[in-house]
């Protein structure tokens, strides 16, 4: 399959149109950004492990009866993927207080919930994605009752499955971003699941294996993403 033209670019990923009108090649960029892209960076091969990454993590949601854009990865950094709407709603879920609730509540980084907490952003960069309730959702016409349904049911089943593929790899799934798309009338999983969507720290030494390293200038990003990929891949 053959890229044909340039649809989107994103912060770490491109787009292309395919001779399919209903796939698109997902392009994997070396292209860091945080904080709503006013710090900006590389990590080098990012986007070549975040492809592997987010394959494997596809296949795996897709046996477990989640569905998602997946296809096929093509080569090192590009991977086809169904095309789909995209539901402008971030989702994130959480198993340990971090990042943004952390912020929000005044609350310390590392304190085990009692149970997943599941969070809608607006996705719109400039207004930084701000957190918004069901009621936003459904009242703005975001999403139908169904599909937040569907996307509040897929998102915790991605939590089940992913906390428990992670842990068997020494790794602790803190939280993480989803994003949902349309295809055909069906909501899908879209977009990428790797180090630069979810927080990701090692089981006995609690060090993070993640973006955070990058968002907190910590080191050793590419380090920690390969570290990633050699566990999940059993390297
Ligand atoms: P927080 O709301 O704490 O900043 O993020 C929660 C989780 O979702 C983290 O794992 C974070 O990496 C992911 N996340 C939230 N928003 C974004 C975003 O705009 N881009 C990326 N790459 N990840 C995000």
């Amino acid at each position: 399959m053959e890229k044909i033209k340039q649809i989107y670019e994103g912060k770490a990923k491109k787009l292309f149109s395919t001779d399919n009108p209903d796939l698109v090649i997902q392009e994997f960029k070396d292209d860091a950004t945080a904080f709503d892209a006013t710090k900006r960076g590389t990590v080098l091969n990012k986007g070549i492990i975040n492809n592997k990454l987010s394959e494997k993590i596809f296949e795996l949601l897709a046996k477990k009866g989640v569905p998602t854009h997946f296809v096929k990865r093509l080569n090192d950094r590009d991977m086809l993927v169904k095309k789909v709407e995209i539901v402008p709603i971030e989702m994130t879920v959480r198993n340990i207080v971090a990042g943004g609730m952390a912020k929000l509540l005044g609350l310390e980084e590392g304190i085990v919930l009692k149970e997943p907490v599941l969070e809608y952003h607006y996705k719109e960069d400039k207004l930084h994605d701000p957190l918004i309730n069901e009621y936003h959702v459904k009242a703005l016409g975001i999403a139908t009752d169904k599909e937040l349904e569907t996307i509040d049911k897929y998102s915790l089943k991605v939590n089940e499955e992913l906390k428990k593929f992670f842990d068997s790899k020494g790794i602790i799934l803190v939280d993480f971003k989803l994003e949902f798309g349309r295809f055909k009338g069906q909501i899908i999983l879209a977009d990428e699941i790797s180090p630069d969507t979810c927080r990701l720290w090692d089981k006995t030494t609690k060090e993070k294996l993640d973006k955070d390293r990058f968002r907190r200038d910590m080191g050793n990003v590419e380090e920690a993403y390969q570290e990633v990929l050699r566990r999940i891949m059993d390297i």
